[in-house]
C-alpha cells in the first residue's frame, strides 16, 4: 500500500465485519443518495455500492486517493476532489445520508458543516475519536458543540472501534454517532446561535449569572447558579431566544 498521510488523518478501516456495520447504520433504502466523507482506498465505498443506492457521491481531498477512488467502476458512484469541510451537500439533492470514518483533526468541522446542510440531510454516521464521540452523545460533559448539533439532530451512540481495525492504528479508540434530524427547532441564523454558545460554554467553570446578564436569565426562567453544562436544551434554547429579542 501507498504511504498513507497522517497530516490528513488517513488511518484506514480494515475489518470487513466494521464496515458492514456501519453501512447497516445508514438505513439505506432503494434508490437513496448517499455521500460518503473522505473516500480514501475506497473500502467504505466498495461496502456502500453493494447496497441498492441510487446514487454514491464521495468527497476526497487528497488527489493520490482521487485516483484511486475513480477506478472503481461503478455508474453509480461520483467521486468529487472537494474539502468536505465547506462542501455544501444541498447541491446534491433534497434527502442525502451521509457517512465517513472522518479525519479527526477536521472531524469537528465537517459536523458543522453538515449541521449547516440539515435542510437535506436526515441521517448521518460518522466515526470520530472515542472521547468526542462520548461528548457528543452527552455521555460526558456536553460542550458547545454538543448542544449545537443536539438542537438539530437526535444523538446515538452506536458502537466503539479499537485501533487495530484500522491501518495504521490510530492512538486511540474511535467511536460511531448516529445523527438523525429533529422536528426544527427554530433556530434561524446558525452563526449567531454559535456565538451564543461558545459564549455560555466559554467559562465552564463559572454561573451562568456571569455569562449572561441576570435580568436575561431571571427572564428565561433558569436558575441562575447553574453552569452551562448543566442546562438542559430547552433551557438553552430559552435563554438564546430571551437574548435575541
Ligand atoms: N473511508 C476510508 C478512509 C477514511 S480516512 C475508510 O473508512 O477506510 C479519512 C479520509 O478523509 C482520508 O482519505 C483523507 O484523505 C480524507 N480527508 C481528510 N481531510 C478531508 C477533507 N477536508 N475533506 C474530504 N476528505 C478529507
Amino acid at each position: 500500500m501507498r504511504r498513507l498521510k497522517k497530516e490528513l488523518g488517513q488511518h484506514i478501516l480494515v475489518s470487513g465485519g466494521v464496515l458492514r456495520r456501519l453501512v447497516e447504520f445508514l438505513e439505506v433504502s432503494e434508490g437513496d443518495t448517499v455521500v460518503e466523507v473522505g473516500g480514501g482506498t475506497g473500502n467504505l465505498t466498495r461496502e456502500l455500492l453493494r447496497t441498492r443506492l441510487g446514487r454514491l457521491v464521495t468527497l476526497e481531498v487528497d488527489g493520490d486517493m482521487v485516483k484511486e477512488l475513480r477506478k472503481i467502476e461503478d455508474n453509480r458512484l461520483t467521486v468529487l476532489e472537494a474539502d468536505a469541510t465547506a462542501f455544501d451537500l444541498c447541491s446534491l439533492g433534497e434527502n442525502v445520508k451521509v457517512i465517513g470514518n472522518l479525519p479527526y483533526n477536521v472531524a469537528s468541522l465537517i459536523l458543522e458543516n453538515t449541521v449547516r446542510c440539515r435542510s437535506c440531510v436526515p441521517l448521518a454516521i460518522f466515526t470520530f475519536q472515542k472521547e468526542v464521540a462520548l461528548k457528543l452523545t452527552g455521555k460526558t460533559e456536553p460542550g458547545w458543540l454538543t448542544l449545537f448539533v443536539h438542537t438539530f439532530y437526535r444523538v446515538e451512540y452506536m458502537m466503539s472501534i479499537p485501533p487495530k481495525f484500522f491501518f495504521p492504528k490510530p492512538r486511540v479508540e474511535s467511536g460511531v454517532v448516529r445523527l438523525r434530524r429533529r422536528e426544527d427547532a427554530g433556530v434561524g441564523d446558525l452563526i449567531s446561535y454559535k456565538r451564543f454558545l461558545t459564549r455560555v460554554f466559554s467559562g465552564k467553570k463559572k454561573k451562568i449569572k456571569n455569562l449572561i446578564p441576570q435580568d436575561i436569565v431571571n427572564r428565561a426562567g433558569i436558575d441562575p447558579d447553574l453552569r452551562p453544562h448543566q442546562l438542559s436544551l430547552e433551557e438553552i434554547l430559552r435563554l438564546y431566544n430571551v437574548l435575541e429579542r
